[in-house]
């Protein structure tokens, strides 16, 4: 069965002292409470040893925002799956859409950082979405199914069912503008539709695809409410316990 999941992507914030200081609150937070899905925090990579130690990974998984596309080796200013996954971090964030964009990430990139992080036992958490001029001329269910086609499709049925999917319009981050709920389960049924016609029902069925763009306490219910939206990747309101212990507390 797949898992309900709220993830946090801190993104460029927080020096370590402040990015301690929240993992512990929100460890402090969730103990001894029930929470119906699995908690993620995705920090910069400086913070992720001192966050595996601060936080019962049992109950908050750690993960990186991104990983390198090589091994090892003479890449400057480069961090690699294994050694994400040395600090004790199990997950990965990848192909997020400023990725895409600021760093001129292709799907052939994507496709290398996947394979490096399931090699190196991380759970990467994939990101796919449209921009909003796809979205506006109707191409936004071909953009996300090539997004799909281009960096997953010649991983076998074992390594994609260790992913974590995010659907993340491009023109719903950061922007106060979330897709509606109706727009979300319409997406999260076609992508979920497009792996089942891959890799079968049972694979399909036990995807979790995560909702993100401007998800915050206020939408959050009403997001995960819907079949295929297996809860969400949520940036600006994970800076902060009291704004993301709400979304966590949405399911
Ligand atoms: C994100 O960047 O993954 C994201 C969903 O950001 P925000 O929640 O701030 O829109």
């Amino acid at each position: 069965m797949r898992k309900n999941i709220v993830a946090g992507n801190w993104k460029m914030n927080k020096s370590l002292q402040e990015g301690i200081a929240l993992a512990r609150e929100l460890n402090e937070a969730l103990k001894g409470k029930t929470v119906h899905c699995k908690v993620i925090i995705g920090t910069p990579y400086i913070h992720l040893s001192s966050a595996v130690s601060s936080v019962d990974t049992d109950r908050i998984g750690v993960a990186a925002q991104n990983c390198a596309d090589k091994e090892s080796g003479a890449y400057t200013g480069e961090v690699s799956a294994s050694m994400i996954a040395s600090t004790g971090a199990r997950y990965v964030i990848l192909g997020h859409s400023e990725r895409r964009a600021y760093y001129h990430e292709t799907p052939e990139i994507l496709k290398e950082k996947v394979k490096l992080a399931l090699t190196a036992g991380l759970t990467p958490i994939f990101c796919i979405g449209e921009v909003l001029e796809e979205r506006e001329s109707g191409k936004h269910f071909d953009t996300v199914k090539s997004q799909i086609e281009a960096s997953l499709f010649d991983l076998s049925p074992e390594d994609f069912a260790k992913l974590i999917l995010a659907y993340e319009p491009v023109w719903a981050i950061g922007t106060g503008r979330t897709a509606s709920p109706a727009q979300a389960q319409e997406m999260h049924a076609f992508i979920r539709r497009t792996l089942a016609a891959k890799y079968g029902e049972e694979i399909a069925d036990n995807t979790s695809i995560l909702y993100g763009g401007s998800a915050n306490a206020g939408n959050a219910k009403e997001l995960f409410s819907n079949p295929d939206v297996d809860g969400g990747l949520i940036g600006g309101a994970s800076l902060s316990a009291d704004k993301f212990m709400p979304i966590i507390e949405a399911f």
